[in-house]
């Protein structure tokens, strides 16, 4: 059903110690103006999110020198161990599979939780966010291809979740977000794009859907084409991850 995935184009340049941190960020940008135009409206925002795992911070750091003020954080461990090292100006998210267990780590660390995809964590972290004063935006991830491996509520649990989670007064829903399975794109960000509206349609109070966050490396000018406003890129901003590193 799904085409073999396109091959991310991020590369690095073993002369130069950010590898090509610049001018694969100059490329991204230049892809996403061009979807944009393609596709939607030039006034259309879409936000680039840096995803930084396996990267280490001085090449993050670089990347913020450029412009890029959106983190992508996918692991609690890895995040601790680094963020005292960031550059403090980029605003951090939370992308990655979150145990309830690990909320407490970052519940005064990061901007939004993306992975959202249970009652039982959202229930963590309002219960978090009260105790530290504080009001988390979160959006709710949604296992769009249904794949047994892969964490987000299935979509027909979603609305109970949101009806559920829009009751926790210190968690508020901003949006949606997934990661459909590698090559599926068009359709399932169809998909993905036809259940955020209906979603804003059902207007369920304190619930905003202002940001759907979806398209990868190799898939965000189609993401963007069906509605993503925040594409999360590692891969071709950073070049290959080295997972010996993380
Ligand atoms: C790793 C990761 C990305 C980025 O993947 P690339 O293909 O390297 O761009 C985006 N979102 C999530 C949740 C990820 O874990």
């Amino acid at each position: 059903m799904c085409q073999s995935a396109v091959k991310p184009n991020g590369t690095t340049d073993p002369q130069n110690e950010f590898g090509n941190v610049l001018e694969n960020y100059k490329r991204i940008i230049y892809n996403v103006e061009n979807a944009k135009a393609k596709y939607r409206s030039a006034d259309d925002n879409v936000s680039i999110m840096a995803v930084t795992k396996t990267v280490a911070p001085e090449k993050i750091n670089f990347a913020i020198s450029q412009g890029i003020t959106l983190l992508g954080e996918n692991r609690v461990q890895e995040y601790l161990s680094k963020k005292d090292q960031y550059d403090k100006t980029a605003q951090v998210h939370m992308i990655g599979r979150l145990q309830t267990n690990k909320v407490k780590y970052i519940i005064n660390e990061v901007a939004m939780i993306q992975s959202v995809d249970s009652i039982k964590l959202a229930k963590e972290i309002n219960r978090l966010a009260v105790k530290n004063d504080r009001v988390m935006d979160v959006l709710l991830e949604i296992n769009i291809g249904d794949e047994a491996s892969k964490s987000g509520v299935a979509a027909e649990g979603l609305d109970e979740l949101i009806y559920e989670a829009a009751q926790l007064e210190n968690v508020r829903i901003k949006g949606l977000m997934a990661i459909p399975p590698v090559g599926c794109g068009e359709d399932m960000f169809d998909k993905m794009h036809s259940i955020f509206l209906r979603v804003k349609e059902m207007a369920v109070p304190g619930v905003s859907m202002e940001t759907l966050s979806m398209g990868m490396s190799g898939d965000y000018e189609l993401a963007i084409k069906h509605g993503s406003n925040l594409v999360r890129i590692g891969t071709a901003l950073f070049g290959a991850r080295n997972y010996l590193e993380g």
